[in-house]
């Protein structure tokens, strides 16, 4: 029988990258991946769960694929990720009767034999356990170049953090490192299959290297990708602003293949919040350490996180947030309203805003950010950029795109012979989510 999968994954950059390497691992197995459900025989899904709304939308996946379960009981089907880690196979095998197979966040390189046991034996089988630090450092997922321009790499695993209101130190583990020769063999391997951009990731990629003696820090790692040649554009993702160093600053204005985009999540502009949420720095440092970086390098662009309605959050709290996005103007925030996730230190705190308060000053903040971020994007009107060209439109009428060094899409009018290159296009119309421009000759 020909054996294909269907892979649907939710979350952050460290699932996609787990999901590839669930699609390399299953190739080695002789699966081939289909897009439609109905075409396969196993069925994976690769969770989030660092909102209740993210877990509700991937609970609500898994039961489209019952009625295949019902028509089709040879189909396996699997849950990994942070959701399989958070509740175990014990709780989702009781939930969901016709699940087969959940594996956790440290558990993606045994999927083989795990898929094989269900295969043969059909029984349901889990595999969740954290592995040790050694274990986890010979498993670093490592990538291969293919017909992309951009890549993610992989620098550091988990989180030591424990912010009160997320799960990621509890479902991904402690802080890991990754080697930084295996890294910079990676990034030139890449180069050299022709990747032109390279994503350093983490949970907190600024304490790279802090938790291993002897190895360098993030800023030196930077320094040394941004030699590797062939490469024409670094990115990292995710920061955690107090674990940011001067000589991290620095690199915005020394490194020239860096960026000039930072996300830099703040999460509150309330310093009595910030401090709830145990993030370790007050609203002052923060707009401290933005004023750095506009110092250091005057065209950068700030994104965001920001959670509404964290407990206890009052209208003078929620003003300092609203005041903070006027200070700053963000290009973009990404923003939550606060959602407690079972086994955090925010789930038992008393929460008394009502919902329909937390609402209105979600819809209140949006209103004042959409503002800003169509201003800033706006401006760019007329303006020329470099930009790196990364493939066919999606908009299709023999359009290209590539993106701005603030990581904004721009659609124009080119030739396929672009793609990986640094070109300059005017920016001629700003959209909500992309800008449309010229290809100056
Ligand atoms: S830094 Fe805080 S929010 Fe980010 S992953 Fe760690 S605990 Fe979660």
């Amino acid at each position: 029988m020909n054996k294909t999968f269907y892979l649907e994954t939710f979350g952050c950059q460290m699932n996609v990258v787990d999901s590839e390497r669930i699609v390399s691992l299953l190739d080695g197995i002789g699966y081939s991946q289909v897009e439609d459900p109905k075409q396969a025989t196993l069925i994976l899904m690769n969770t989030c769960s660092i909102r209740d709304k993210a877990v509700r939308k991937a609970y609500g996946h898994l039961g489209r694929f019952k009625p295949l379960k019902e028509k089709n009981p040879s189909l396996i089907i699997g849950l990994g990720g942070c959701i399989a880690q958070q509740e175990g196979g014990e709780s989702l095998f009781d939930t969901f009767p016709y699940l087969d197979l959940v594996f956790g966040t440290h558990n993606v390189h045994r999927l083989p034999e795990l898929v094989q046991k269900v295969e043969q034996d059909r029984v349901r089988c889990e595999e969740t356990e954290f592995l040790d630090m050694e274990t986890r450092l010979r498993l670093f997922p490592s990538r291969t170049g293919d017909e992309t321009v951009s890549r993610f790499v992989t620098v550091m695993q988990g989180c030591d953090n424990f912010c009160s209101y997320c799960v990621v130190p509890y479902v991904r583990g402690r802080e890991i490192s990754r080697p930084s020769q295996e890294i910079l063999a990676e990034v030139e391997d890449l180069a050299a299959q022709g990747v032109r951009e390279v994503t350093l990731i983490g949970q907190n990629v600024n304490s790279y290297g802090t938790q291993q003696s002897g190895e360098i820090s993030f800023p030196e790692l930077l320094t040394r990708v941004d030699a590797v040649e062939g490469i024409k554009r670094i990115r990292f993702t995710t920061s955690h602003p107090k674990d940011i160093s001067p000589e991290l600053v620095a690199c915005f204005g020394t490194l020239p293949k860096l960026c000039k985009h930072l996300h830099l999540p703040v999460q509150s502009g309330s310093s009595s919040i910030l401090q709830a949420m145990n993030r370790g720095y007050s609203r002052e440092q923060y707009l401290k350490l933005v004023t750095q970086l506009r110092a250091t390098c005057p065209d950068i662009r700030l994104t965001t996180d920001i959670i509404v309605g964290f407990p206890g959050e009052t209208e003078e709290d929620f003003a300092a947030t609203m005041s903070l996005l006027e200070q700053v103007r963000y290009a973009e925030i990404y923003s939550f309203l606060f959602s407690p996730r079972q086994g955090t230190g925010a789930a038992k705190l008393v929460d008394e805003t009502p919902a329909t308060v937390k609402s209105e000053r979600f819809d209140r903040m949006l209103k004042l950010q959409d503002e800003i971020t169509r201003q800033i994007w706006q401006a760019d009107v007329g303006q020329t950029y470099p930009v790196l060209v990364e493939g066919e439109s999606k908009v299709g009428e023999g359009q290209m795109f590539g993106r701005t060094t603030w990581n904004r899409i721009v659609n124009f009018s080119g030739s396929e012979d672009l793609v990986g290159q640094l070109v300059d296009v005017q920016i001629t119309k700003a959209h909500r989510n992309s800008q449309l421009g010229e290809l100056v000759k």
